[in-house]
C-alpha cells in the first residue's frame, strides 16, 4: 500500500480522501493555499503544507509547487480530487516524471478523453453509441459545415473539443446562425481551453443525464457500478444526483454497463472514471468520459457497498483489481443534494463565515462535508460546501429521508441552495422519477 499521499485539492473531497487514507492506513499531505488553512483536513491530516497565494492559479493549478511539497514531505503519491488538475495530463506526466504516482489513470489515457473529439473516436471503434453529429472537429469550409449541420438536423449544439465543466457549448435552431455561432465559441474555446477545436452534435430535445461508474486497474482489468442519474443540472452543471437510475432495467444496466467495462478492460483504463451518456427514447449516447472521482460518487458507493476512494488507492499502488463483476449487487436506492454556499433564486455566491452549522443525520444520511460553526467560506473557489446523501431500501425511502435531512439542517450566516433542493423534491415530476436535463431551468423558469 501506498505509504504517504499528498491530497492537491479542497474542500470536501479533500477530507473525503483523507478518511480514505486514514483507514487505509496511509499517511496524509494537505497541500493548500493560503485562504484554506483553516480547512478541516489541513488541521486533520498528518502534514500540511501552504503551496500558494489564495488565486488558484497560483496554489492548486501550480504544478511545481505541488510537486515540490511532495518532495519536501516524501509523500509517495498525488490524488488531485476532482477539478483543479484532475484532469490535467500535463500534471499527471509531471508527477510520474518526478518519481510519484499519480493517483488515476496514465497521462495518454487523461489526454485522449480530454479531447472530446478523439474519445468520441474511441468510443465509437469499440462500438459505443454516440450522439449523432460531425464526427469529428469542423474544420473552415462553410459550405461543408452548413452542409453537416442540415444532415444532422437543428437544433445543433456546438461543442468545445476540450470543454468542460458545462462551458464550451452553444445551441443553434437555424441555419443562419451557425457559422457566427461557430466563430465565436471557437474564440471562447481559445481562451478558455487554449484549444479552439469544436465539433457538433444534435441537440437532444428530451434526454436524462445517465452515467456509468467504471474501475479499472490498468492491467485489462475492469468492471462497471451501475449507473447514476443526473438529469437535475443547470447551466449544465448538476445539482442532484440519484442511482439507479428510476426506470432503468437490469437488462439495460448490463448492456451498457458492459460495453463501458469492455472500453475500460481494450484501454487498460486505471484507476475511477465515468462514462456520460444522454438516454433519450431507450438508447443511450456517449458524450464524454471523465477521468477522475466524481462529485456524486457518493450514490453509487451508498447502492454497491463499494468504497471508491479507497478502490483508487489500492489501484495506485499497483494492486490488480480484486473486485468482479460478480461480485457487485445493487441494492436500495441514494440520492445526493449538492448545497452551495449560494443564493436559492439568483444563484449569487454568498460567501462569509458560518455562524451556527447544524449537520442532519439519522438512518441512512451521510454528509460529505468540510464545514463547521464559525468556518468561513472563501470567496475564491467553488460554491459547493456540503453534499447530502440519503439511502433507503427503495426511491421513496430515500426521498423522504432526504426530506428530513434537509429541514434538519441548519447553516446560518450565509445564505444556500437548501430551499431550492426542498422545492425540487416537492415537485410531481421529480418524485416521479421522469425528468430530463432541461426540467430545472423550464420548471424555475429560467
Ligand atoms: P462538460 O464536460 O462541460 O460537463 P458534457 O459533454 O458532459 O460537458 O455535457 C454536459 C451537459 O450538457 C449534459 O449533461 C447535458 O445536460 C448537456 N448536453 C451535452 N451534450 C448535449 C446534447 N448533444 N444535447 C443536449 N444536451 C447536451
Amino acid at each position: 500500500m501506498l505509504d504517504k499521499v499528498l491530497i492537491a485539492n479542497r474542500g470536501e473531497i479533500a477530507l473525503r480522501i483523507l478518511r480514505a487514507c486514514k483507514e487505509l492506513g496511509i499517511k496524509t499531505v494537505a497541500a493548500h493555499s493560503t485562504a484554506d488553512s483553516d480547512l478541516l483536513h489541513v488541521r486533520l491530516a498528518d502534514e500540511s503544507v501552504c503551496i500558494g497565494p489564495h488565486q488558484a492559479a497560483q496554489s492548486y493549478l501550480n504544478i511545481p509547487a505541488i510537486i515540490s511539497a511532495a518532495e519536501i514531505t516524501d509523500a509517495v503519491a498525488i490524488h488531485p480530487g476532482y477539478g483543479f488538475l484532475s484532469e490535467n495530463a500535463d500534471f499527471a506526466e509531471q508527477v510520474e516524471k518526478s518519481g510519484f504516482t499519480f493517483i488515476g489513470p496514465d497521462p495518454e489515457t487523461i489526454r485522449q478523453m480530454g479531447d472530446k473529439v478523439a474519445a468520441i473516436k474511441l468510443m465509437k471503434q469499440i462500438g459505443i453509441p454516440c450522439v449523432p453529429g460531425s464526427n469529428g472537429p469542423i474544420d473552415d469550409n462553410d459550405a461543408e459545415t452548413i452542409k453537416l449541420a442540415k444532415g444532422i438536423g437543428y437544433p445543433v449544439l456546438i461543442k468545445a473539443a476540450g470543454g468542460g465543466g458545462g462551458r464550451g457549448m452553444r445551441v443553434v435552431h437555424t441555419e443562419s446562425h451557425l457559422i457566427n455561432a461557430i466563430a465565436l465559441t471557437r474564440s471562447e474555446a481559445k481562451a478558455a481551453f487554449n484549444n479552439d477545436k469544436v465539433y457538433l452534435e444534435k441537440y437532444l430535445q428530451n434526454p436524462r443525464h445517465i452515467e456509468i461508474q467504471v474501475l479499472g486497474d490498468g492491467k485489462g482489468n475492469a468492471i462497471y457500478l451501475g449507473e447514476r442519474d443526473c438529469s437535475i443540472q443547470r447551466r449544465h452543471q448538476k445539482i442532484i444526483e440519484e442511482a439507479p437510475a428510476p426506470g432503468i432495467t437490469p437488462k439495460q444496466r448490463e448492456d451498457i454497463g458492459e460495453l463501458c467495462a469492455k472500453a475500460c478492460r481494450d484501454m487498460k483504463y486505471r484507476g475511477a472514471g465515468t462514462m456520460e451518456f444522454l438516454y433519450e427514447d431507450g438508447k443511450f449516447y456517449f458524450i464524454e468520459m471523465n477521468t477522475r472521482i466524481q462529485v456524486e460518487h457518493p450514490v453509487t458507493e451508498l447502492i454497491t457497498g463499494i468504497d471508491l476512494v479507497k478502490e483508487q488507492l489500492r489501484i495506485a499502488s499497483g494492486e490488480k483489481l480484486t473486485l468482479q463483476q460478480s461480485d457487485i449487487h445493487i441494492k436500495g436506492h441514494a440520492i445526493e443534494c449538492r448545497i452551495n454556499a449560494e443564493d436559492p433564486r439568483t444563484f449569487a455566491p454568498s460567501p462569509g463565515t458560518i455562524s451556527y452549522f447544524h449537520a442532519p443525520g439519522g438512518p441512512g444520511i451521510r454528509v460529505d462535508s468540510h464545514i463547521y460553526g464559525s468556518y468561513k467560506v472563501p470567496p475564491y473557489y467553488d460554491s459547493l460546501i456540503a453534499k447530502i446523501i440519503a439511502y433507503g431500501e427503495t426511491r421513496e425511502i430515500a426521498l423522504a429521508r432526504m426530506r428530513s435531512a434537509l429541514d434538519e439542517t441548519v447553516i446560518e450566516g450565509i445564505r444556500t441552495n437548501i430551499p431550492l433542493h426542498q422545492d425540487i423534491l416537492r415537485g410531481n415530476s421529480f418524485q416521479k422519477g421522469v425528468v430530463n436535463i432541461h426540467y430545472l431551468e423550464k420548471w424555475m423558469n429560467l
